[in-house]
C-alpha cells in the first residue's frame, strides 16, 4: 500500500466528512498501533457549537487523541487540533468534530462498541476485552447513562412497580421503580423509606401521578403509606405482589419445617434433615431428581407436609378468572390455614387478609413484579458482580446503564463535521 491509499482506507472507515481530510497514518508494528492524523482544510468556516452560526477559525487547541476501533489487533488512534471559533454571542468555543463526543476520548464507534460488550459483561470483563483501564470503561458506561437519562421522553408510566433490593455488605438498601409494561428500571432512591419513595413521586406532575393505573409491590408499610398519599385513588390501584406474598408463604414453611425437625431429632428421628430446599420449590418446579425423596417426605403426614400443602394451595389464588371465585377460594383457603394449628402459617394467613384489598386488585390489573423476569435476574447479577458496589451511584448506574431501556449511544448526526 501506498501513503495515499492508506489515507483513503482510514478515511473511510473512520467516516471523515470533509472539511477533515486523513493527512497521514503511521503504523507502528513495535508498539502494536496505528496512528491516523486528521486535519482540515485552510479557511473553512466552523458553525458555533451552541448556535450554529459559521465562524472563521479563532485558533487550534493543541493536539487531541482518540481510541479508535482497533484495525485488525492494533490499537488504532486518531489525532487532531481540534479548532476554536468565537462566536459574538457565546464566545470563545471549541467546535465539535463528527468522530467523537465533545470531551471523550474515544471515537463515537469506539463508545458504540465499547457500550455494547459492557452489556454483555462486567467491567472487568469488558475492560480486559477492550484494553481500557477500569475506569476507562466505566467511565463509558456513566457517560452513557448520563446521555441515555438526557434523551429520556417524557414519562408515561402506567403500571408501575416497586421493589427493595439490599446493595453491597451489611444491610443497605435501595428502592428501584419499575416500569412494568417496558420491562425497565425507571428510578433509583436510596434507602426503602416512605420518604425515599416520596422523593421519586416528587418528580412526576400531577397528571404522570394520576396516569399510574396500577402499582406492583410487597406489603411494605412505608411504600403503601408512600403511594397513599402520591397517587389519587391508590386504594384501587395498589396490588400486593403474588410472588412476595408466596415468599412470606415460603418463610411459614420453613419455620414449621425447622421445628418439627427439631423436635424429630430430639427422639433421634432425622426424616427432615437435609430437606430444607424441598419445601421451596412450588411442586410444579421440584427437580426431578428430587421427586422420589419429596413423594416419600409428602406420604408421611408431617406437619411440615401439611405446611407445604397450605403453601400451594395460596399459590392456586391466582389462577382464578375472576375476583369473585377467588375470594370464595381464599375464605375456605383462611379457614383451613388458621385452622391448621400451624402458627406461622396462621400467621401469613392473617397477614394477607389484613392486605386483602391489595391482594385482590390483581383480578383488575393482573400485574406483578416478576414479570419483568429478565429483569430481576439481571439485577441479581449486578448484586453479585465482583465489584460489590459499595458505592450506591455505581450500584444506580449500573443498572441504568443494563436496564433502564435507555438510548445509550453517542449521536450520529452532529451538528457539524
Ligand atoms: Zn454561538
Amino acid at each position: 500500500m501506498n501513503p495515499v491509499q492508506d489515507a483513503e482506507l482510514f478515511r473511510k472507515i473512520l467516516g471523515v466528512e470533509p472539511p477533515w481530510s486523513v493527512a497521514r497514518v503511521d503504523l507502528s508494528v513495535k508498539d502494536q498501533r496505528i496512528d491516523v492524523w486528521l486535519e482540515h482544510a485552510d479557511g473553512v468556516a466552523f458553525p458555533c457549537p451552541q448556535c450554529g452560526k459559521k465562524l472563521t477559525l479563532y485558533d487550534q487547541k493543541e493536539e487531541r487523541e482518540w481510541r479508535h476501533l482497533d484495525t485488525m489487533q492494533l490499537q488504532t488512534w486518531v489525532h487532531a487540533k481540534v479548532p476554536r471559533v468565537e462566536c459574538p454571542d457565546h464566545g470563545v468555543k471549541q467546535v465539535e468534530v463528527s468522530w467523537a463526543e465533545s470531551g471523550s476520548r474515544f471515537t463515537k464507534f469506539f463508545e458504540r462498541f465499547a457500550i455494547d460488550v459492557s452489556q454483555e459483561t462486567d467491567t472487568k470483563g469488558a475492560s480486559k476485552i477492550l484494553r481500557l483501564s477500569w475506569d476507562e470503561s466505566w467511565g463509558i458506561q456513566e457517560r452513557a447513562v448520563a446521555r441515555g437519562m438526557a434523551r429520556k421522553p417524557p414519562l408515561a408510566l402506567r403500571l408501575m412497580g416497586v421493589d427493595e433490593k439490599a446493595v453491597g455488605h451489611g444491610h443497605q438498601y435501595m428502592t428501584l421503580v419499575y416500569d412494568l409494561e417496558r420491562s425497565t428500571v425507571e428510578w433509583i432512591g436510596e434507602e426503602r423509606k416512605r420518604e425515599t419513595l416520596d422523593n421519586y413521586f416528587r418528580t412526576l406532575s400531577e397528571a404522570q401521578r394520576r396516569r399510574i393505573e396500577a402499582v406492583g409491590m410487597d406489603m411494605w408499610v412505608p411504600f403503601i403509606e408512600s403511594v397513599r398519599a402520591n397517587v389519587p385513588d391508590a386504594e384501587g390501584k395498589i396490588v400486593f405482589d403474588r410472588f412476595h406474598i408466596m415468599q412470606h408463604a415460603g418463610v411459614g414453611v420453613d419455620l414449621v419445617r425447622k421445628k418439627e425437625n427439631r423436635e424429630l431429632l430430639l427422639t433421634g428421628d432425622p426424616t427432615l434433615k437435609g430437606s430444607k430446599y424441598l419445601w421451596l420449590y412450588r411442586e410444579k418446579n421440584l427437580p426431578e431428581k428430587h421427586r422420589d425423596r419429596f413423594e416419600e417426605l409428602r406420604s408421611l403426614h408431617l406437619k411440615t407436609g401439611r405446611a407445604y400443602a397450605l403453601k400451594e394451595g395460596l399459590g392456586d389464588l391466582w389462577s382464578y378468572q375472576s375476583e369473585g371465585w377467588a375470594r370464595k377460594y381464599w375464605r375456605r383457603w383462611y379457614w383451613w390455614a388458621t385452622h391448621s394449628r400451624l402458627k406461622p402459617m396462621a400467621d401469613v394467613a392473617r397477614m394477607v387478609k389484613d392486605h386483602l384489598t391489595g391482594v385482590m386488585t390483581y383480578f383488575t390489573h393482573r400485574i406483578t413484579n416478576a414479570v419483568a423476569e429478565g429483569l430481576n435476574s439481571k439485577i441479581a447479577t449486578i448484586q453479585k458482580m465482583a465489584y460489590g458496589y459499595r458505592n450506591k451511584d455505581h450500584f444506580r448506574t449500573a443498572v441504568l446503564f443494563r436496564c433502564g431501556g435507555l438510548d445509550l449511544y453517542p449521536s450520529n448526526h452532529p451538528i457539524s463535521g
